[in-house]
């Protein structure tokens, strides 16, 4: 007979688990409290439009086809992307625009004629980033660095050796600054330690990788929107037969000296052989295994940053846009000042507009565009929200006018708002932080929880909140790591 898994949420980390575990012969059960699986990459219809509401920049797909291919499918048969041209265009308040192309040498002139930066920086720049990621991506992405096993191995030491090489002893700002003689060139890249919800002038310089990412890798976009992804990997769940329970919050957990022996929902009590929570890890030990001292410890590190998005559906279109597009704050450091120590929003904020209709057909009517605005917001530690809003929207609607040089008010036909608050709800994650805890300094990744329990010996953790921390790529690795470890019968 099949062993049982209960996988709790079908956010991205849950749903890759689930699929592995499937895989490898496992009986796998998903229990997710929404109507919908996916978790923060969700989607709204709203009138006409329709939304991505959570990620829009898609990096790594092979991760997400390895899926697939793990599962002895086609990913065509499921999903399709494509890498993208530009990745982003960058509106500074001078007036200078730059178009981040996926071509090198298109994306090197360009910086060159707009900001005079010598091509050849920019090639050293990604050249290290993609050095780093090739020495810390097998040692800290792909492996559990709280197993001391799991790390010892051959790679993974000779990694070890070239730790000197990584960039760890200095800010991802002050590296940015060695790299580049143009501030705007830094503010591009410094950008980056936004990917993970961080503050460029704290986040080790090791998370140069992301620029890596995006610029070596390329970014990518599916057929149909972000959440596309999301409906793939939904589909190829129900094909391989785990059973899926929408509506389904897990409410508790049934112990047994060192064991789970199963869960409790709405619907009663149910036994599994192991349990894997895709929840945020402090609300799962707030709520599922209460446990005073691990949460103390656990909400000590700072947490990421959340957002503030405004979904706008918009009268007419405006051909300076791209689908992706960032209005930068004149004030950078000013702005990660206020996020991370005043827990507040800018006045002048980084205004990034994601308009998924100049590639999806159908997401708005003929003649309009679904905007997606949004600006980095501090985590939700209970400050006035409405006021917030309401400001917020404001300085962000004058700064619009003002960089874009036009007059949005007048063409918002319909709104709909996601505040941190709304972000904690819809997904329960705490505080609304985006990546669980942020990665503002040197020993950051090794403060996040590990994928497995060392008090229960068949319970383990996937997703954003836990090693190797949040957004897609790293959300499927870590559901790699969950997954071998279960099968390996390794704790
Ligand atoms: C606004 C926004 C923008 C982002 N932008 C990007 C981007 O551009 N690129 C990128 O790569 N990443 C981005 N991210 C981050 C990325 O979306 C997340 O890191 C990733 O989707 C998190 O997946 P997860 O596996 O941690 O699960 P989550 O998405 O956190 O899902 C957890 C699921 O568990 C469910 N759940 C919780 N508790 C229970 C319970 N007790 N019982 C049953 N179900 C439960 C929740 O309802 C939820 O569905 C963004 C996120 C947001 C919110």
């Amino acid at each position: 007979m099949k062993e049982k898994v209960a996988v709790i949420g079908a956010g991205i980390g849950g749903m890759a688990t689930a699929i592995q575990l499937t895989v490898n012969g496992y009986d796998v059960s998903v229990f997710e409290k929404n109507d919908q699986p996916g978790g923060k990459m969700g989607q709204i219809f709203y009138g006409p439009y329709r939304f991505d509401t959570g990620p829009s920049v898609f990096t790594m797909p092979e991760l997400v086809d390895r899926l697939f291919i793990r599962a002895g499918v086609n990913p065509s048969d499921y999903y399709h992307y494509s890498k993208l041209d530009q990745s982003c265009r960058y509106f500074y308040e001078d007036g200078t625009c730059i178009d981040a192309y996926s071509d090198e040498e298109k994306f090197t002139r360009e910086v060159e004629e707009k900001t005079d930066e010598p091509p050849e920086n920019i090639r050293t720049f990604l050249d290290k980033s993609q050095s780093i990621y090739d020495v810390t991506a097998d040692l800290f992405m792909f492996n559990s660095i709280h197993d001391p096993q799991a790390l010892l191995t051959k790679n993974n030491l000779k990694a070890l050796l070239h730790f000197g090489r990584i960039d760890a002893f200095k800010t991802m700002h002050q590296a940015n600054r060695k790299y580049f003689q143009s501030d705007k060139l830094v503010q591009l890249f410094d950008r980056y330690a936004t990917y993970n919800g961080s503050d460029p002038y704290r986040i080790p310089a090791t998370f140069n990788i992301i620029s890596h990412l995006e610029h070596n890798m390329g970014v990518y976009y599916p057929d149909g929107g972000i959440y596309a992804i999301a409906n793939a990997m939904y589909r190829l769940m129900q094909d391989l037969g785990v059973t899926i329970y929408l509506n389904h919050p897990v409410r508790g957990l049934i112990t047994e000296g060192k064991n789970i022996r199963g869960v409790v929902t709405g619907s009663g009590e149910a036994s599994f052989d192991y349990v894997v929570s895709n929840m945020d890890v402090n609300l799962f030990y707030e709520h599922l295994l209460p446990d005073h001292w691990k949460l103390k410890k656990l909400r000590k590190p700072e947490k990421s940053s959340s957002a503030l998005i405004f979904c706008w559906g918009m009268d007419g279109t405006n051909p300076g846009l791209k689908l992706h597009n960032i209005l930068f704050s004149n004030d950078y450091q000013g702005e990660f000042e206020s996020l991370f120590r005043h827990k507040k929003i800018h006045p002048d904020p980084t205004v990034y507009i994601y308009i998924s209709s100049r590639a999806v057909e159908g997401d708005a009517p003929r003649g309009k565009e679904n905007w997606y605005v949004m600006v980095n917001a501090p985590e939700n530690t209970g400050q006035d929200w409405e006021e917030m809003r309401r400001e917020a929207r404001r300085n962000i609607v004058d700064k619009i006018n003002r960089v874009l040089e036009t007059d949005i008010q007048k063409k918002i036909e319909v709104e709909q708002v996601y505040d941190p608050p709304a972000i904690e709800q819809h997904t329960w994650s705490y505080h609304g932080s985006l990546y669980g805890n942020s990665s503002n300094g040197m020993f950051a990744a090794f403060n996040r929880h590990s994928n497995f329990s060392r008090k229960y010996k068949n319970l383990y953790f996937t997703g954003g909140s836990v090693h190797p921390g949040g957004g897609i790529p790293l959300c499927l690795a870590g559901a790699g790591i969950v997954a071998e470890k279960i099968s390996k019968n390794e704790h």
